[in-house]
């Protein structure tokens, strides 16, 4: 493109709230045949809600409870704020827990009156030895429904499930429907379960969606689809998208989303309105055949 076509776009992006940081990525977007979307955050709010305590017997929920918020206290999770916000609601104030550690993607232990204690997902259950089959029914249920598990244990005896649901931003939906018309593959990315991000992907009417992922390797996502030849526009807020937004041909950033992320982005969304990333696009193709 001219510099003046591209001048001229790049001011028509700032008007949108669009902020290229460079010509080349204006230039760029128009070439991607394939767009990766974080979850949480991107597609969704980023701020779950407690919706169901489940405890398993012979723990009661006012147990199960008070473990849940002395394990979440020290957690930065989006997950361990919503128990710890539930938690308050019902008069459930966090013990101090000791020896705390956080396993990325996973979940957490830490002790409690010097017995170890663990809350994250099926995989980290099954880590810390603990058999979560008795609620598999209710919790497919949960995840059918696009809600997240989340499992505690005290050692390996399994003390129920809290679910949480993270509901999907407004403009999502209208967002993923236009990047499909502009014959844009839409691929979703998350660390969440199968089930759950099933569910979502679904609602949203996503192409495909790549669960279960480790915050360290969704960068590994991006280059694989790049190395069977598609060129990609990752949209992402977190920490953990960093790697990927820098892998992508073109990265774009939920403006409320964190610095990391800003900064490892080509183009910044201001609004942090997905319908934004749509119009990134559309300006980079309008850019490249004005000059054509
Ligand atoms: P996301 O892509 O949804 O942000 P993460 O990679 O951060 O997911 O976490 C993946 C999964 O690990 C979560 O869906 C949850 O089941 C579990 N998990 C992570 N941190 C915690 C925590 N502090 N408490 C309970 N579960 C957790
Ligand atoms: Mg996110």
């Amino acid at each position: 493109a001219t510099p003046v076509a591209i001048m001229v776009g790049t001011g028509k992006g700032a008007q949108l709230g669009i902020l290229y940081k460079s010509a080349e990525a204006l230039e760029t977007a128009h070439t991607v045949d394939t767009v990766v979307l974080d979850k949480t955050g991107t597609l969704t709010q980023g701020r779950p809600v407690v919706t169901d305590v489940a405890a398993q017997a012979p723990f009661t929920e006012a147990e199960l409870l008070q473990t849940a918020a002395a394990l979440e206290k020290p957690s930065e999770h989006p997950l361990a704020q919503a128990v710890l916000q539930y938690a308050e609601e019902h008069g459930v104030a966090p013990a101090a827990a000791e020896k705390f550690e956080a396993v990325p993607g996973r979940g957490v232990h830490a002790q409690l009156n010097g017995t170890m204690y663990s809350a994250g997902n099926a995989a980290w259950m099954a880590a810390c030895g603990a058999d979560v089959s008795v609620l598999e029914a209710q919790v497919h249920h949960m995840a059918e429904t696009g809600k997240t598990p989340l499992y505690f244990a005290k050692g390996n005896q399994l003390m129920g499930v809290i679910a949480a649901a993270d509901p999907v931003k407004p403009t999502s939906k209208a967002a993923v429907e236009a990047l499909r018309h502009m014959g844009l593959s839409v691929v979703m990315l998350t660390g969440d379960n199968r089930r759950t991000a099933e569910a979502i992907r679904t609602q949203l009417g996503i192409d495909r969606a790549v669960a279960e992922v480790l915050p360290q390797d969704k960068e590994r996502e991006v280059r694989a689809l790049q190395e069977s030849g598609h060129k990609v526009a990752m949209v992402g807020d977190g920490i953990n998208d960093a790697p990927a937004l820098t892998r992508a041909d073109v990265g774009l950033a939920i403006g409320a989303g964190t610095d990391v992320a800003i900064a490892s982005a080509d183009v910044v969304l201001m609004k942090s309105d997905l319908l934004d990333a749509v119009s990134a696009i559309e300006l980079s193709r309008a850019v490249i055949r004005n000059v054509k």
